[in-house]
């Protein structure tokens, strides 16, 4: 899909404005963090976000890391008890990152936190990187600035190798110093729980936590598929999700996506299409909250139409599939 040009800025002040301007303008760039690169977008923009599981063709929508400048913006984002303000203002800016609750008002996309209601939240420490966030005046959600399923790129080289032609701009910046990515602690219900071991090591936090926090890691892989049980708090509808649906039932709710007309579609107690015009990003951007709706007309099933195999349609279908799968 390689499909537009991908500009090299300087790692300057001049580079950071530009940088800055085009995140605000809904584009994708690649930065260094202290972890790897990072490629980022506006994370209150949905079809920015979506831009990034494009440009990575990764076949899966899971939640993103939202990127601030600093401390007192990571907090208008997230609930902090006093143990996560403390381990914050110990670690931060550094290559930790927190699962917390979301803080209602909290303008971020659906999509970029895969319709949960909490939120991963860091200040790196790069100084590259937080000038470019701080120019962009957005959060800023940002996975590894790799194709899904290959390493995450330490240096510009290496990001330029997976998404030349499929991002707008990369800022040359210094190579990443840690080289891994970012130690992900789990705060919510105020248990710690280690979600991807990184920078931060168990020891360093046990000295705050009193303790060794659990563990219960994600596969590394970012495009295999979730072990049942995993991220619990996914986000799946109360009601059941039907597939590729060509007929509709009574009183079921819909999900449309372009023109397609399923045969019984004026029976339906409320649909939604996720993109009339059939574009994939658009209904990428508008998929958890149109699920959300349809979960909330109290229908007892949600009929899909017919969905792309192709691009994000992928991953839309994968996250569909998922809501449709027999749940305990
Ligand atoms: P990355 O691919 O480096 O952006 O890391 C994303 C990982 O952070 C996810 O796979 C989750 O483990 C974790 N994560 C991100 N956002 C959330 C969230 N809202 N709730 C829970 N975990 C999250
Ligand atoms: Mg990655």
């Amino acid at each position: 899909m390689p499909d537009r040009v991908t500009r090299r800025l300087a790692a300057d002040p001049a580079g950071f404005a530009a940088a800055g301007k085009l995140l605000r303008e809904g584009g994708l760039v690649a930065f260094p963090t202290e972890t790897v690169y990072g490629l980022g977008a506006d994370a209150r923009n949905g079809e920015a976000v979506a831009g990034i599981y494009e440009a990575k063709g990764r076949p899966r929508f899971n939640p993103l890391i939202i990127h601030t400048a600093h401390i007192d913006e990571a907090e208008k984002l997230a609930v902090f008890s006093p143990l996560a303000e403390q381990i914050a203002h110990k670690f931060w800016p550094g290559p930790l990152t927190l699962v917390l609750p979301k803080r209602a008002n909290a303008l971020i996309s659906d999509l970029a936190l895969a319709g949960l209601s909490s939120i991963a939240v860091r200040v790196p420490s790069s100084q590259t990187a937080r000038s470019i966030i701080e120019a962009s005046g957005r959060p800023i959600a940002a996975p590894s600035a790799n194709r899904s399923g290959h390493v995450s790129p330490s240096i510009a080289e290496h990001v330029l190798d997976d998404l030349e032609g499929r991002i707008d701009a990369i800022v040359m910046g210094e190579a990443a110093e840690v080289g891994v990515e970012s130690t992900i602690l789990s705060l919510l219900d105020d248990r710690a729980v280690l979600l991807r071991p990184g920078g931060v090591t168990r020891t360093d936090l046990a000295v705050i936590l009193g303790y060794e926090p659990d563990v219960m890691h994600e596969p590394d892989d970012e495009s295999a598929p979730l072990a049942p049980g995993l991220l619990k708090s996914h986000y799946a509808p109360h009601a059941r999700v039907r597939l590729n649906a060509e007929t509709i039932e009574e009183g079921e709710a819909v999900l449309l996506f372009g023109a397609f007309r399923p045969k019984g579609l004026e029976t339906a107690k409320l649909s939604i299409n996720l993109s009339p015009r059939g574009d994939l990003k658009e209904a990428a951007a508008a998929l958890f909250s149109a699920l959300r709706m349809l979960d909330q007309s109290g229908a007892s099933v949600i009929a899909v139409a017919p969905i792309p195999n192709f691009g994000l349609g992928e991953a839309l279908r994968d996250r569909l599939e998922r809501a449709a799968a027999p749940r305990n």
